[in-house]
């Protein structure tokens, strides 16, 4: 099942990745700030629709890679014990807003097989998932779901804790407000012992 689904994925990855339409997205640009009132000629702004459409196109960067290339296991380890990754910086985009969240990826597992992967590759797939729209909750299990099928590990837990700028500067104006989101998979959802372990290191560190 996993296999098949992966192969279709594969498939669309290839066939369908456009690359960015800066002039598409400038276009965009300028029409929110005639919405808003605004003179999208004026000195000020002349260059904004552009810079705008280069930094979505930078937001959105992991759309067009495959995060599972991240995930390039370091074999012929002797380490079984649990690894724990803390305070991975992620920025993405909340896909109902379009507006950014920011906040920390902290990633834990248990090897299997000495098969270990290195940190910069960890956070490499954690920004790949976050370099698209996202909804936190999904960037969360994303992250743990690829992690479990490449690296084939006993247990994966992914937490993440991030401040929502839709929720933050508009609306209810929660400021400072986190969100935490957590996926748990193999040995951490079976054995309560060992997931507290790897949260109390994990919280330990940010509090
Ligand atoms: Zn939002």
């Amino acid at each position: 099942m996993t296999a098949k689904v992966t192969k279709l994925e594969g498939r669309s990855r290839r066939a369908a990745k456009p690359a960015v339409d800066l002039d598409r997205i400038a276009r965009g640009v300028r029409l929110i700030l005639e919405g808003i009132g605004e003179d999208p000629n004026r000195e000020g702004l002349r260059d904004t629709p552009q810079r705008v459409a280069e930094m979505y196109a930078e937001l959105t960067s992991g759309m067009r890679e495959d995060p599972r290339e991240h995930v390039v296991p370091l074999s012929g380890n002797k380490h079984d014990e649990m690894v724990i990754v803390k305070d991975i910086t992620i920025a993405s985009l909340c896909e109902h807003h379009l507006a950014p969240f920011v906040g920390k990826c902290h990633i834990a597992y248990i090897p299997k097989n000495g098969n270990i992967l290195g940190v910069s590759k960890l956070a490499r797939l954690a920004e790949s998932f976050a370099r698209r729209l996202q909804l936190q909750e999904r960037l969360t299990t994303e992250i743990a779901n690829t992690l479990f099928d490449r690296l084939r590990p006993l247990g994966v837990m992914v937490v993440i804790e991030a401040e929502h700028a839709c929720m933050t500067l508009r609306g209810v104006k929660k400021s400072g407000a986190m969100t935490v989101t957590s996926a748990v998979l193999g040995g951490f959802r079976k054995d309560p012992r060992t997931r507290a372990e790897a949260m109390a290191l994990i919280t330990g560190h940010t509090k």
